[in-house]
């Protein structure tokens, strides 16, 4: 009830962001929708036409076909968290622009923190590189899990390929599906703590010579 509590009045404080310019072309703010505390959070690029005129993401040919995935899972929307790292639509679907991410993020982390979510499902190269802090295509890392820690949190990140690319493209439809098909067993795992650091290798002790002896005398 408390997370549901911030969460939404996080929202309501975010409807009035005005932290980059797409906040002059926008309908509205496009938060997120779901359950506040989903163990599965999708993360998309941005509102596009539909979402920002509905105030919801993934309402238009995307979100029919995440819902379509979701369904093969077993999941609706309300079971899942979905947002997007952009929460305001850029001008003529165009891509995110570098400042506009920057001036973004701290509404996406705060959105995870408040979720706890334990698999985060980036969707496209926007949210993984963002996400995932390296700077690997979608292409090269999609449906591999990574152990991460995302706002003070363990979580898995699992890319995944955009819904919206998946529309025109058949084989990436296909892969699209396999790698969704994993969801459910990600979902119930573990995630790995990170590797202990390892400790300094031992030092032999050598003896000083004698006048470095005399120095560090001196320091006390
Ligand atoms: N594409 C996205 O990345 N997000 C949406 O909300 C809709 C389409």
């Amino acid at each position: 009830m408390e997370q549901f509590g911030e969460l939404e009045a996080y929202g309501r404080e975010v409807a009035g962001c005005t932290r980059c310019r797409l906040s002059q072309g926008r309908t509205q703010v496009v938060f997120g929708s779901g359950s506040p505390h989903a163990d599965l959070m999708f993360v998309g690029e941005a509102p596009g036409f539909h979402e920002d005129k509905q105030g919801l993401p993934f309402v238009g040919q995307a979100g029919k076909l995440l819902e379509k995935l979701l369904a093969g899972i077993g999941l609706q929307r309300g079971d899942v968290y979905i947002a997007n790292v952009l929460k305001c639509r850029p001008p003529g679907n165009r891509d995110p622009q570098p400042d506009e991410i920057e001036a973004c993020e701290r509404h996406l982390f705060r959105q995870i923190e408040l979720i706890e979510p334990t698999v985060i499902a980036t969707l496209g190269n926007f949210a993984t590189k963002l996400l995932s802090g390296r700077p690997l295509g979608i292409t090269r890392v999609h449906g591999q899990e990574q152990p991460t820690t995302l706002a003070g949190r363990r979580v898995l990140l699992y890319p995944l390929y955009h819904p919206a690319a998946a529309l025109y493209t058949p084989a990436m439809l296909k892969v699209l599906e396999s790698d969704f098909a994993r969801i459910p067993s990600l979902i119930g795992s573990v995630v790995p703590e990170p590797a202990e650091p390892q400790p300094a290798p031992e030092l032999t002790l050598v003896a000083p010579p004698a006048a470095a002896q005399v120095e560090q005398l001196g320091l006390f």
